[in-house]
């Protein structure tokens, strides 16, 4: 039986609000069949466990096709870009996986009753990936300073033996520029690690030409693999702080980022939340709707 709020394949219609049309990728794709577990400002997101999410990326990575399916990680930054402009809204739609990533969403889950499985957070999903592959991948690495990619490429490399780094392009080089590299590598994965909302962006732009099997975009995660930022101790990330070791590490980049833009993503995440059940199908009303833990 077909679960609450799944992709209707054989009726080739999306759940309301999905923003699926016959032209979505996603709809003719025998893979991308994730559920719409929780939606936030009307975007759906799948709440898998690590262990369904691991069996999504094995049947991508060892299919045949190139059809560079999308996996966004949002968190409290990029819903927010999202919720203030609608086409970036689109393009976080139009990925094949969308995926939560930190506490800010997992507070907006829960205002919505749903408790989320896993955290999604790049830094921490990309190596488990690489140290879980049964198989070789070849992986481009696209974004960040040219010194920072050169390092990670390195460190990629020397870590994870399953991975074979077969291109690797700045992430201030011209998009077509890195697009040509990256159809010319005949990547299995490309990780875009451009920040939000470039990376999103780039990846629905261009996925037609790019060839690949599967793209995730990762943000920061080269600043961190190569080393030349550090990460914040285990038990801050544990208490989900880790957004306040950034800024404490980077204040003037990120107070706006958390400072202000993490009340706003609260206030947002409540008014919204009834909008958002009645796009679950659930009437608000029924549940018991949790107010936010902070
Ligand atoms: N970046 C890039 N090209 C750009 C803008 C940013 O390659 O035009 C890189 C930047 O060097 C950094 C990453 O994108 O490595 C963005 O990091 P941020 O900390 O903003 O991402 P987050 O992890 O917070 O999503």
């Amino acid at each position: 039986m077909q679960r609450k709020g799944a992709w209707n394949i054989a009726g080739l219609t999306g759940p309301p609000g999905s923003g699926l049309s016959l032209m979505d990728p996603a709809l003719s794709d025998p893979i991308a069949t994730p559920r719409n577990d929780v939606y936030v400002f009307g975007i759906p997101f799948w709440n898998p466990t690590l262990a369904e999410f691991l069996e999504w990326w094995r049947a991508a990575l060892t299919s045949e096709e190139r059809r560079s399916r999308c996996v966004v990680l949002a968190n409290a930054h990029t819903l927010n870009l999202a919720c203030e402009d609608p086409e970036y809204a689109a393009v976080l739609r139009s990925a094949e996986v969308r995926l939560n990533d930190g506490v800010g969403f997992r507070i907006a889950s829960g205002m919505r009753s749903v408790g989320v499985k896993h955290n999604f957070n790049g830094t921490d999903l990309i190596p488990l990936l690489f140290e879980r592959l049964d198989r070789p991948a070849r992986v481009f690495l696209y974004g960040a300073k040219e010194e920072v990619n050169a390092l990670t490429a390195r460190r990629v490399a020397e870590r994870f033996p399953a991975v074979e780094v077969v291109g690797r392009c700045s992430g201030y080089e011209h998009p077509e520029s890195a697009v040509e590299q990256i159809r010319r590598s005949n990547a299995d994965v490309l990780l875009v690690a451009l920040g939000n909302p470039k990376q999103e962006r780039f990846m629905a732009r261009y996925r037609d030409r790019l060839n690949v099997k599967i793209q995730i975009g990762c943000g920061g995660l080269f600043d961190f693999l190569s080393g030349v930022k550090p990460r914040a101790p285990l038990p801050i990330r544990r208490r989900g702080l880790e957004w306040a070791f950034r800024l404490m590490i980077e204040p003037r980049r990120m107070w706006r980022r958390y400072v202000v833009g993490n009340p706003v993503f609260l206030a947002r995440a409540w008014l919204s939340r009834k909008s958002d059940l009645a796009l679950a199908g659930i009437q608000p009303e029924r549940r018991r709707l949790s107010p936010p833990v902070l």
